[in-house]
């Protein structure tokens, strides 16, 4: 396609996912009984073993394509506004592109987060035809090394290719904490993100338990710096995150199990990716009181989260009612409280 036909699309693709965004915004703040986003879990294998990581693993087989197919339909029917595809590594499911097509059927917003190492100009395009809107990839470092693989040098090249032939948007999420050795090294992938086109953002990776761990001078430093430039970028939606880089807990409501779920490949709902077990009720057995008795549910982990999906969604009902109920898991035995770190 000439460059300029490939700019003109993009152009309206944009256009288009503003305007969808607009409308889920307004449908957020009318009624709080429908999920604003989820993960869902195509397939739990990855590619990669990044150290830090405790949401892959090397052996699982994709979920069936039929059964991802019901999950969203279930998903659409309570009124999920987006679905974000994630994994373990969603590049390795066969029918990945089925999937994106169902949910933009149903008439939901979608997006994938990957660590990219997959990506060619034919499975880009693919994507493309496919309608996905939103695309995230983790950079960890400038160089590969025992923590992670995800680096610039290792990804430069597919980030060529997503600038020349992506008509979806492009996140690159680079990262500062998680015993990433170079905090300096995100400073350098944010700004490569941003002379290639996309947006750029900054997270700071939890622990094995999502929480919070104080960065240390050298990487609030490289944090702050990030922050300047995100404000260019889409995704500014992180205030949360100044008070972690500073070692501040965070005084908000999670709203996990009600306007964000996270599904797994067994089709459970969870709170997140950090609190699998709660609610631990199966997916298509989910309904609008489900929703409306976890949008009240105190989570005693809120303080010092790091989830930022969940954070930012929790932006749109900030203004809203309290929280007066304790969680509980849907599976048998004794609840044994949300996972905490001191
Ligand atoms: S690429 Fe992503 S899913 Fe795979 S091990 Fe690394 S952080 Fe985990
Ligand atoms: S506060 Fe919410 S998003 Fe964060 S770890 Fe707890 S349940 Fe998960």
């Amino acid at each position: 396609m000439a460059h300029w036909a490939r700019r003109l699309r993009q152009a309206t693709s944009a256009a288009q996912r503003r305007a969808r965004e607009l409308r889920m915004i307004s449908k957020a703040l009318v009624s709080t009984d429908h999920p604003i986003l989820a993960h869902i879990i195509p397939i739990r294998r990855c590619n990669l073993a990044c150290t830090y990581c405790n949401e892959y693993d090397d052996y699982s087989k994709p979920v069936p394509t039929e059964t991802m197919v019901q999950r969203l339909d279930h998903l659409a029917d309570l009124g999920t506004t987006i679905i974000t595809i994630s994994g373990g590594e969603p590049l390795l499911h066969p029918e990945l592109d089925r999937i994106i097509t169902h949910i933009r059927k149903r008439r939901m917003i979608a997006g994938m987060i990957t660590n990219g190492y997959l990506l060619t100009v034919d499975r880009i395009r693919r994507l493309n035809r496919a309608g996905l809107e939103h695309l995230q990839i983790s950079i960890d470092n400038a160089m590969p090394d025992e923590v992670s693989k995800k680096s610039l040098k290792t990804l430069d090249k597919k980030l060529q290719l997503l600038a020349e032939h992506a008509e979806f948007h492009v996140n690159i999420n680079s990262v500062v904490g998680g015993g990433i050795h170079n905090p300096h090294d995100a400073l350098t992938v944010g700004k490569r993100a941003v002379a290639l086109g996309f947006t750029s953002t900054v997270g700071i990776i939890h622990d094995g338990d999502g929480q919070l761990q104080p960065l240390g001078e050298a990487e609030r430093e490289v944090y702050m710096a990030m922050r300047a430039m995100e404000k260019h970028s889409y995704a500014q939606i992180n205030y949360f995150q100044d008070n972690i880089a500073h070692g501040v807990e965070n005084k908000w409501r999670c709203r996990a199990g009600a306007r964000y779920l996270y599904i797994c490949e067994d089709g459970l709902v969870h709170y997140c990716s950090q609190q699998r077990g709660y609610p631990g009720k199966p997916l298509m057995e989910y309904t609008v009181e489900d929703i409306r008795r976890e949008y009240r549910t105190v989570k005693e982990c809120a303080p010092r989260c790091t989830v930022a999906c969940v954070h930012q969604v929790a932006y749109l009902d900030f203004w809203r009612g309290p929280q007066d109920l304790a969680p509980t898991p849907a599976t048998d035995g004794q609840p044994q409280g949300l996972v905490q770190l001191q």
